[in-house]
């Protein structure tokens, strides 16, 4: 997920700005204090003035300060301090049929070990996924991919808080070790669990794409710091939230609520647990664009398809299996967005150079295996209508709070959120405040 929390997380910036991200596991992002939830304004005050958001819906949450900043620590584990935003505002969810396109849980019948954070599932010819079992919430785990070859493993992303539990659901499955890790992208949901892997695998190396390589070297401590310091927050705001009886939007909370805050509890508590064990490993082998490597009989491509999610997604592929493993490139049921550090504008090109490979099956950053190409193509069209608003915004110079508060997406929001409160605020807070500010950002640039 999403890298720094510099900006928006240590130095008061103002609200309406996103906090650079962390990388590693996916937290809605505002900075720690005062942001108005909602509204989309700017203006960083507990009582938010909301200017009224036409959303063409009669109706409109607007999330109290604590929800505020509960949400700032929780974009924060997700894209690693920037993700997201500062702002959120969450729309009632009153009267809205739902068709829901993105798929939600994972359901492959077959689990071997696994934990109760996560599943094994059997991909066939030695392939397995870790795929998360959590309710959806503002925080997020990764899932990862284990290749047992003739003699070792690969494995793709080792989580923030699982890899003891993947290390030990793997050696139920196989004695040979891991050669090499693949680390999809720089955030801590993906990396944060290398050094246990290099503990218990010492002769593994651990592979990024360069600009991820990077980011892991320059940014990674100043990340983990600021997580220290926000996510006992985090913790704290959703624990009075489950007292209170009251959910981030002021109702009263829903069993779904419930559940995923607990579930963002016990996965932030996680993190801070790995955090104190884990020091900074910085890749020894860089991709640049292309690295495929012929083990045995595999081939497994690894492939910079442009930017996207990051500047540094690498994607995997299996020709032979035809399985392509995305990252974050692809994540269900809400795109993972940094406002400062994704690149919206050109994330449809590169989820069509993924496309090309047409895989039988994809396994996402997050979310379930998916086996056709119809939820990437949602992330397509929402892509593409956010960079369309935001050119013509932004030509007509308007403001990124304008920007904001002018967007509409109602034509396809529900493809992601259908009737769920927890989906609503994951989308205002990654598409609403975060997409739309990563186009403003990119686009403003272009001009
Ligand atoms: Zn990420």
């Amino acid at each position: 997920m999403a890298p720094r929390c510099d900006e928006a997380l240590s130095s008061g910036r103002p609200a309406g700005q996103a906090a650079p991200g962390r990388d590693g596991s996916h937290f809605a992002d505002q900075g720690p204090g005062k942001h108005n939830v909602g509204s989309r304004s700017g203006a960083g005050s507990d009582k938010a003035t909301d200017p009224g958001i036409r959303l063409g819906r009669t109706f409109r949450l607007r999330l109290d300060s604590g929800a505020i900043r509960v949400l700032s620590s929780v974009i924060v584990l997700a894209l690693g301090c920037e993700a997201a935003s500062a702002q959120l505002s969450t729309r009632a969810l009153a009267d809205r049929p739902a068709t829901v396109v993105a798929p939600h849980d994972p359901a492959s019948p077959e689990v071997f070990g696994g934990s109760e954070e996560f599943k094994m599932v059997p991909l066939g010819a030695g392939i397995y996924a870790a795929i998360r079992t959590e309710p959806l919430g503002l925080a997020a785990d990764c899932n990862a991919v284990f290749i047992v070859d003739d003699d070792a493993v690969i494995v793709v992303d080792t989580t923030s808080g699982s890899a003891r539990a993947e290390i030990a659901a793997l050696k139920r499955i196989t004695t040979k070790p891991v050669r090499y890790v693949i680390n999809t992208h720089w955030h801590d949901d993906h990396i944060l669990g290398n050094q246990l892997y290099k503990q218990t695998y010492p002769g593994v190396k651990f592979i990024a794409q360069t600009h991820t390589r990077d980011r892991i070297a320059t940014r990674t401590s100043e990340e983990r710091l600021a997580m220290r310091t926000q996510l006992p927050r985090f913790v704290s705001a959703l624990e009075e939230r489950l007292t209170s009886g009251q959910s981030l939007a002021g109702t009263p909370l829903s069993t779904e609520e419930r559940l995923s805050y607990e579930s963002d509890i016990r996965m932030a508590k996680r993190f801070l647990f790995s955090l104190a064990e884990a020091n900074t490993l910085v890749p020894e082998i860089a991709v640049d664009s292309a690295l495929t490597i012929y083990d045995g009989r595999r081939v497994i491509e690894l492939r910079y398809l442009g930017r996207s999610h990051t500047d540094g997604d690498l994607a995997i592929y299996l020709p032979e299996e035809q399985i392509a493993i995305t990252g974050d490139i692809v994540a269900a049921p809400i795109p993972y967005v940094g406002a400062n550090q994704s690149y919206v504008t050109e994330w449809p090109a590169t989820l069509a150079r993924l496309l090309e490979w047409h895989a039988k099956t994809l396994v996402p950053g997050h979310g379930p295996i998916l086996h056709d190409d119809a939820y990437p193509r949602l992330m397509t069209r929402l892509f593409t209508i956010v960079t369309e608003q935001v050119q013509a915004s932004v030509s007509l110079h308007r403001s990124l709070d304008d920007t904001r508060k002018n967007i509409h997406l109602e034509g396809i929001e529900d493809s992601f959120v259908g009737n769920s409160a927890v989906r609503r605020v994951i989308f205002e807070n990654n598409i609403v405040y975060a997409a739309v500010g990563a186009a403003y950002r990119e686009l403003s640039v272009a001009k």
